[in-house]
């Protein structure tokens, strides 16, 4: 008998591949997702939602914008936002060059994965499961502060020391690259097709981000067939 697991959803490659393998390692798993006003929100809930759904997955949405999206500002006081990132709706243009350090930096969303994980692990705690999952891979680790090893493993301790149930934290990607994972869903059978990744949030996948062309790019190396419908391709 194995433990119940939430995994952090967003509908994208990485968690899908991750949702999907969870879903044969644990007897039950819960898939959180978060709304934390990004462009790409909205696409990323409708894949979320048919994929759960297709793997008769119970899933959960949560909304944080709020915060996300610029507080109210008090008298004399400029309205800041809560998150500064062009990744969000309130930001700026997504760049749509290769990734660089300069375009990555600009879609970086302040310490988003231990904002979901704190969530998390209290949404973990309050229904009674042992176990909290995230997809963070190899690739995220040069820009990511919060996707690389030294914080995950920072965070599992924390995740542990402040909970009840001492509730651990699952990240099982986080050596590999996103070719990896790809190949890994093939083999697994992860709905590939309905995973979302672009960032602009358009009807389809623009073809042109950083992500975008990331996710070409690791079908390619991974040898699978893409079957995702790009803006440039169709
Ligand atoms: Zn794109």
């Amino acid at each position: 008998m194995k433990d119940k697991a939430v995994i952090i959803y967003s509908g994208g490659l990485d968690s899908t591949v991750l949702l999907t393998q969870c879903r044969k390692e644990y007897d039950e798993v819960i898939a959180l997702n978060f709304d934390y006003g990004s462009k790409h929100n909205r696409k990323e809930r409708e894949a979320a939602r048919k994929i759960t759904e297709l793997l008769n997955i119970p899933y959960y949405e949560y909304d944080i914008p709020t915060i996300c999206r610029g507080g109210e500002p008090h008298k004399f006081v400029h309205t800041v936002d809560f998150l500064r990132s062009d990744l969000l709706e309130s930001g700026g243009e997504i760049p749509t060059e290769e990734y660089n350090a300069e375009n990555m930096e600009k879609t970086i969303v302040p310490f988003r994965n231990g904002i979901m994980l704190s969530l998390g692990a209290g949404f973990t705690e309050s229904i009674g499961f042992g176990r909290i999952a995230i997809a963070n891979h190899a690739g995220d680790h040069t820009i990511y502060p919060d996707c690389r090893p030294g914080f995950i493993k920072s965070c599992r301790e924390t995740i542990k020391r402040g909970t009840d149930k001492r509730i651990v934290l699952h990240a099982p990607f986080q050596y590999l690259t996103k070719a990896e994972i790809v190949k890994l869903g093939s083999e697994i059978g992860a709905p590939l097709e309905l995973t979302w990744s672009c960032y602009k949030g358009e009807e389809y996948h623009c073809g042109m981000c950083a992500t975008c062309r990331e996710r070409k790019e690791a079908f390619n190396s991974a040898g699978v067939f893409d079957p995702t419908v790009y803006n440039s391709t169709k």
